[in-house]
């Protein structure tokens, strides 16, 4: 079975599916490995690292495309600066594994199931403990929690750790993190070890003990109302829980030097949990990073990709955080791709998919051209009827 991996051609991406490392561990396995050229430069990892681990590399990505029977990439595709379409290069037969962002983009969907191609999208792999080492969610999400605080960190006219010097005693700093998801949680650890307070928020009750198992202090808002939703996600709430949790961390953001949201609820608007009124009640100088802010932000004001300032406080709404630190993100993201091939490759080295398998058969979101997830067919119908 012949492995292509493309070069990213999104702005700003850093990434690569594939490491060295793993490619070796392929090529041990008897696949073939191709390897665009360049594809690693972004990520610290030459052609020549590639070639040492035994793939080949190659100049043309369309005949990378085209000849190429399972397609790894990080990003959805898209049109390449030279005018020509990676949709356009999938071919009936290829097998495409990527983040596909299938519910927010169901025409890209549709474009890759005219190709008669099969895709599996990184985002529907089930959270589960057997999937745990393929869930590129978690890999990628736990980079941007990390780098927010870091982010927020350097932006702060403060110290972090509380310190007792000569010249006086330093308080630690206040960070308040909402949404204790993958990313909150090690916001929360990155932030302790810098050495702030930490206080966190999230509407699944459950996170309250993993909020303290890392030193951080729950906040308790009272909703009445199942804030759950089918794989451990959070569900869209009412309007009255929405304003109550607003009242309920008011006096927290107000407290803190940073806030760092991360919530956010699959296949719909971020919900906005920092309102204008909120900042305004922030001393200057404090920072807001907002993860959500490409869904829509949960801190109003903040606008993605930019730094806003409002009041003297920064509203940070980072884009794409796990590629600034390319060289571990495309680690992670190697080894679960790595662990996904391992189930959609039977004995004999070749594509074999069972689709009595929870992980093939949540990750499928195409087969030989045929969309599989209804949650997708879904959008993509309102997607139509809205252009329509
Ligand atoms: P996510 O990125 O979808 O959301 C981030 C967080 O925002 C979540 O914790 C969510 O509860 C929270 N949130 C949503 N709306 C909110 C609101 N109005 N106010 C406050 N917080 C709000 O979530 P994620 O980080 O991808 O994790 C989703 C779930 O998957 C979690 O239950 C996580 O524990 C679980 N998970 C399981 C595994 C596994 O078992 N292998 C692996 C990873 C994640």
């Amino acid at each position: 079975m012949r492995v292509a991996v493309a070069k990213e051609i999104q702005p700003g991406e850093r990434r690569v599916a594939l490491t060295p490392e793993v490619v070796g561990r392929l090529v041990k396995r008897g696949m073939e490995v191709w390897v665009e050229a360049g594809a690693g430069d972004r990520a610290c990892f030459s052609d020549t690292s590639y070639e040492a681990a035994g793939a080949a590399i190659i100049e043309d990505p369309q005949r990378l495309w085209r000849e190429g029977q399972v397609i790894l990439k990080v990003n959805p595709l898209g049109d390449r600066p030279d005018g020509a379409s990676e949709y356009d290069w999938l071919s009936e037969g290829s097998t495409l594994v990527s983040f596909l962002n299938p519910l927010a983009e169901p025409t890209g969907v549709n474009r890759i199931a005219k190709s008669g191609a099969t895709a599996f999208a990184m985002e529907l792999i089930p959270r589960t403990s057997r999937a745990q080492s393929a869930d590129a969610l978690s890999s990628q999400a736990s980079i941007a929690g990390y780098k927010a605080v870091l982010m927020a960190a350097s932006q702060l006219p403060k110290y972090f750790p509380m310190l007792t010097t000569a010249a006086g005693t330093i308080p630690p700093a206040k960070v308040f993190v909402i949404g204790a998801g993958v990313a909150g949680l090690q916001a929360i650890a990155t932030a302790r070890r810098l050495g702030a307070v930490v206080e966190a928020f999230d509407i699944r009750p459950e996170t309250k003990e993993q909020v303290q198992s890392l030193g951080g202090k729950f906040v308790e808002v009272a909703l009445e109302e199942e804030t759950r939703a089918a794989g451990g996600y959070a569900k869209e709430v009412s309007d009255d829980s929405k304003r109550r949790t607003q009242e309920a961390i008011a006096k927290h953001v107000g407290s803190a030097d940073v806030v760092i949201t991360t919530a956010q609820v699959p296949g719909k608007k971020a919900p906005v949990l920092v309102t204008k009124s909120m900042v305004e009640a922030m001393k200057p100088g404090s920072v807001i990073v907002d993860l959500a802010a490409n869904q829509g932000g949960n801190c109003e004001g903040s606008a993605p990709g930019e730094t806003v300032m409002q009041n003297g406080v920064s509203i940070m709404g980072p884009d794409n955080l796990p590629a600034s630190v390319p060289l571990h993100a495309s680690q992670l993201y190697a080894k679960n791709l790595a662990t996904l091939l391992g189930y959609l490759v039977g004995e004999n080295g070749e594509l074999s998919l069972d689709f009595k398998d929870d992980i093939i058969d949540g990750a499928c979101l195409v087969h030989q051209g045929k969309i599989r997830n209804e949650r997708v067919k879904a959008a993509l119908e309102e997607e139509l009827v809205r252009i329509t």
